[in-house]
């Protein structure tokens, strides 16, 4: 399978992301008496947030509204009466990306509020984490959860989970194991392998979970290899990948930036141009002598740059940190299938995320539970990818929360170091914060649903022309100097490729649906219960008391070895294995996705039933209370109530059923 491939050609010009020429620098002050002095940021950031003043309206759909107060909105937005308001952004939180960042808000001449602001802004851009329980409105640029997803466990975990359901399509992951528990299973495979295969002489990685920057890495030759002291600590080890694609002779990988816009419904958009970072040692097979040399073996920056080999260079095309598109040319110019290249690359991407969202809806639905007042979340992510020799892609790590710095540290005489301008950095990052921004953009979404109204109302008035003059459609204004989007969108446009994959989303969705007290991430024993009383899927063979043991065995096993002891109860990933469990003594005879897709499309249809049953009930005793209260006041009529499609649709449900066989 592959996503058709129109995303960055081979040489597209790294130059489109440049800063449009002339673009004039707007000031980013705030006029007098509406700028939060910085000793006071704190506290008035909090007015504009959750707790404080009238709460947004409710409901998720209300929420990109930020909140004004009445008459004051030209004053507040910088712009006199009849023009347009500019967007604002807290950049209070923005740390290492405020640089970036600044730089994108000139160009799109958005009004930036550095000190957080009294009232409610329309993005709130933070550098680390989502992590603000203040904010009620408007946008953040993280998700909750995010950092948690992506750790080393967490991501292998999600990753493996989806390697069970599918292998082939998830074989762009090396093969992992989850450290201490998975230890003796890993000295196990190895054995077992190299019993079967002799000639198979593998070198493994060790990653520290949570580890960054390449810090507490090793290479190991066997598993007695493991690093012991104080017991094995949380890590993930992984085959390593001994064939990389080498360039100058180099080994070095991929830096991608990929944005989720939006969960629900999934968007996800890859930047036409990334980052390759460079080794700085002529790369060779691993071996017990060369195994210890990082300089030769890890790609990170911040291990590098200490290397005398790293190389500065101000040109894209050269030095130890260049841009991707510079090496897909050159890729190109070797007569390498550059298109074929990023077609798997989006696949990589598109299958990724599909295999972190689960979880995220659950840590979702517990930080901005639905109907409450909140911001929605979009996220820039960093995807580092390896290429293999034969141009495989293959998924390092994810990261929630990529440098976008744009300078780096130069030693100018021994020990001393400056800060000085990065251009290949600055070329990629604000492109990709500027058009992130661009696809986020509040104001756009305004005019897009003015536009639709419009439209219905011209539609209402069955006028003839159906489609906006241009110069009224203001969401297909041109953005004066501004290049093209840098983003491309790759879902949902190639969704009907990977919807298939979509399949633990969907017992999230159940997970979710039985989670019953807001704000948590964890099921109750009751919960379960009530999942497998409502989907039908006690019987005889399988008892009441069977599923509990089976909630207490799962669930007691993951919170042995789970990082979060916080809530007590059955994790997402532990109702996904008691899921497969019951899929697989449900429908034995079949692969696993089909057990899961068959048990999935099982529960959905029983508690599709389940809601019908209760919308009749309802509304017949909301006619009954109607009918009552007419009957004694007015004498009215009512007419009898019809619910034809309801109750054929209850009798193809009561067929379906009895075809299936539900039995364990
Ligand atoms: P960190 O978050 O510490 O940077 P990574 O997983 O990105 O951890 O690994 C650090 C570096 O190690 C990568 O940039 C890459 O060069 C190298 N590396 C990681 N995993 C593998 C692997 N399976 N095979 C080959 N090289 C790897």
């Amino acid at each position: 399978m592959e996503a058709a491939g129109d995303l960055p050609q081979g040489c597209a010009p790294a130059r489109e992301a440049e800063e449009p020429p002339g673009a004039p620098a707007l000031p980013a002050e705030e006029p007098p008496g509406q700028e939060v002095p910085p000793a006071e940021a704190g506290r008035e950031r909090g007015r504009g947030r959750r707790g404080a003043g009238p709460q947004g309206p409710p409901g998720r759909g209300a929420r990109g509204r930020g909140r004004r107060a009445p008459g004051r909105r030209g004053g507040d937005d910088g712009g006199r009466a009849g023009r347009r308001p500019r967007v604002t952004v807290d950049s209070s939180k923005a740390k290492t990306s405020l640089e970036a960042l600044k730089i994108s808000l000139r160009q799109l001449r958005w009004r930036e509020f550095p000190f957080g602001r009294r009232l409610p802004c329309d993005i709130y851009w933070h550098g680390v984490s989502f992590h603000d329980n203040d904010i009620f409105s408007g946008q953040v640029n993280k998700f909750p959860g995010m950092t948690e997803m992506v750790r080393k466990i967490t991501l292998s975990r999600a990753v493996r989970t989806m390697q069970d359901l599918f292998p082939l399509e998830y074989n762009f992951y090396p093969r992992s194991w989850i450290l201490p528990e998975e230890f003796p299973l890993f000295v196990d495979e190895v054995r077992m392998m190299k019993d079967s295969d002799p000639s198979w002489k593998p070198t493994f990685i060790v990653k520290p979970d949570g580890g960054c920057q390449g810090d507490g890495i090793y290479l190991i030759k066997d598993p007695s290899d493991i690093r012991l002291t104080g017991g094995i600590r949380p890590a993930v080890v992984q085959e390593y990948i001994c064939k990389p694609l080498l360039v100058d002779k180099l080994k070095f990988d991929i830096r991608l930036y990929v944005l989720l816009k939006s969960l629900e419904p999934l968007e996800i958009y890859i930047a036409k141009d990334g980052l390759s970072r460079f080794c700085t040692e002529p790369y060779q097979e691993p071996t017990l002598k060369n195994l210890h040399q990082v300089f030769m073996h890890l790609t990170n920056y911040s291990l590098n740059i200490h290397s005398g080999n790293f190389v500065h260079s101000d040109n894209a095309n050269t030095g130890s940190k260049r841009t991707f598109s510079s090496i897909l040319c050159r890729l190109s110019s070797r007569g390498a299938d550059v298109k074929k290249l990023w077609s798997d690359i989006i696949s990589l991407v598109i299958k990724t995320i599909i295999a972190l969202t689960p979880e995220l809806k659950v840590y979702y639905q517990s930080d901005i539970p639905a109907g409450k007042p909140g911001p929605t979340c979009f996220q820039i992510l960093g995807f580092d990818i390896l290429l293999m020799k034969n141009l495989k892609p293959m998924l390092l790590e994810v990261n929630a929360n990529p440098s976008m710095r744009i300078e780096h540290e130069q030693e100018l005489s021994p020990g001393v170091f400056e800060n000085v301008p990065s251009p290949v950095d600055e070329e990629v990052k604000v492109a990709v914060i500027r058009d992130t921004l661009r696809l986020v953009d509040p104001q756009k979404k305004k005019r897009k649903d003015i536009q639709c109204q419009a439209l219905e109302q011209v539609s209402e008035a069955k006028e003839e022309a159906l489609e906006v003059p241009p110069e009224q459609d203001t969401s297909r204004a041109p953005e004066p100097g501004l290049p093209s989007l840098c983003l491309k969108q790759v879902f949902p446009k190639y969704a009907k490729q990977f919807s298939h994959l979509q399949l633990v989303d969907r017992v999230a969705a159940l997970f979710i649906r039985f989670l019953g007290v807001r704000g948590t991430t964890k099921l109750g024993p009751t919960g379960f219960r009530t999942f497998i009383r409502h989907c039908k899927l006690s019987n005889s063979n399988f008892s009441m008391a069977s599923v509990d043991i089976l909630y207490i065995d799962i669930t007691r096993r993951w919170n042995s070895m789970g990082i979060d002891h916080k809530e007590s109860g059955m994790c997402l990933q532990a109702f996904v294995e008691a899921f497969f469990c019951l899929a697989q003594k449900k429908y034995k005879s079949l692969p696993l996705h089909e057990q899961v897709g068959s048990l999935v499309g099982f529960c959905e249809y029983h508690l599709a039933a389940l809601d019908e049953k209760r919308q009749v009930c309802g509304r017949g005793a909301a006619e009954r209370r109607a009918a009552v209260g007419a009957g004694q006041t007015d004498g009215l009529h009512l007419a009898p109530a019809a619910h034809p499609p309801l109750l054929s649709r209850t009798a193809v449900a009561t067929k379906l059923t009895d075809g299936r066989s539900h039995r364990y």
